[in-house]
């Protein structure tokens, strides 16, 4: 990447209000068949041109092919039972009703491989692509066949990597495996979860990143969030482990978080997309805010590894704060770019 800072969105974006319920999470689509197929597309197309718009170097697909991170992915999966669901709670904080894994999971096709050839053939901007982390994936089932979390993402780790080698052949740039729940498993992640990830990354020749936050700006996860003290420490236990991983870059929550942002150093060396938008919440930052934002974390973080993004995904907002909140991040990291240059 030549430019430096460039900025880029942790994932989701906003939904067209005729293909899914507007600020809701996971709303059902409102298309069906061959209509939602190219609806879908469609949304592709004008999420990229709202990324354009608003100046954001690094673009994704604003996920718009998919209702939910992790389940979306776990649907086109063989072993993995969707009628025979059970309640779990979710990273220990929200219960959920959950498909059951009932036999050896395999990925019969590719995933969303058409859909980042189609992203491609769109843009000649480097390309970004999310898929759901292994230790992820296997807090949003219920297992009944490996009985062994580890086991089982282990699996997802093997199939992670064949849908990222056709991802990086269809000509995606980077990589990021979304694991909220590193911020949970502190023990499981530093024994196995780290070691998944590697798995799940192994060959690749584009460049990968995890990304690592707080959740989406949902009541469950804000109640959670006001139990965790004056001060958020959870990166401070999984980065020492990350910054010796082959990972290229970690993306986190810093803006209006309680994140110490001084634990930056544990990962210095690492490319960090440092997350300067707050997306729980309708107020629109002003570019000197984003830029105070990066200006904290430049202390930590080399002037070439520093990648300004948002704190999670968007898709919960209106179409108009999203886009307001992107405006916002190109002008907030241009105030810096100008510093930088003086
Ligand atoms: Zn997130």
């Amino acid at each position: 990447m030549k430019k430096l800072l460039p900025t880029s969105t942790a994932g989701s974006l906003p939904k067209p209000t005729w293909l899914a319920q507007p600020e809701q999470l996971w709303s059902p689509w409102k298309l069906e068949d061959e209509e939602l197929v190219a609806g879908k597309l469609d949304a592709l197309r004008l999420s990229l041109f709202d990324q354009q718009q608003s100046g954001v170097d690094i673009v994704s697909d604003g996920e718009q092919t998919r209702q939910h991170f992790v389940t979306t992915f776990i649907e086109h999966l063989s072993g993995v039972d969707f009628e025979n669901r059970k309640t779990v709670k979710i990273r220990n904080r929200y219960d959920a009703s959950v498909p059951t894994v009932v036999g050896p999971v395999s990925r019969q096709k590719p995933v969303f491989v058409e859909d980042a050839k189609f992203l491609r053939q769109q843009t000649d901007k480097p390309i970004k692509w999310a898929l759901p982390g292994p230790m992820t994936m296997i807090d949003t089932l219920y297992d009944d066949h490996y009985k062994s979390r580890e086991k089982l993402a282990w699996e997802f780790a093997k199939i992670l990597n064949q849908e990222a080698k056709e991802l990086e052949a269809a000509g995606v740039d980077i990589i990021q495996f979304d694991e909220p729940a590193f911020n949970v498993f502190f023990d499981d992640v530093n024994e196995w979860g780290i070691a998944c990830l590697e798995r799940a990354i192994e060959g690749l020749k584009c460049e990968t990143a995890v990304h690592i936050c707080y959740g989406y700006g949902i009541k469950a996860n804000t109640d959670w969030k006001k139990t965790l003290g004056s001060e958020w420490r959870q990166y401070e236990e999984v980065f020492p482990k990350l910054q010796q991983s082959n990972i290229d870059i970690i993306s986190l929550e810093c803006h209006n978080s309680r994140v110490p942002i001084e634990l930056l150093e544990l990962i210095r060396g690492k490319k960090v997309m440092v997350g300067a938008i707050d997306v729980a919440t309708d107020n629109i930052e002003t570019p000197e805010e984003v830029a105070n934002t990066l200006r904290e974390a430049l202390k930590y973080v080399d002037a070439d590894k520093l990648y300004p993004c948002t704190n999670c995904g968007m898709a919960p907002l209106s179409h108009e704060v999203a886009r307001g909140k992107l405006n916002a991040l190109s002008e907030g990291a241009e105030i810096i770019r100008r510093e930088l240059s003086n």
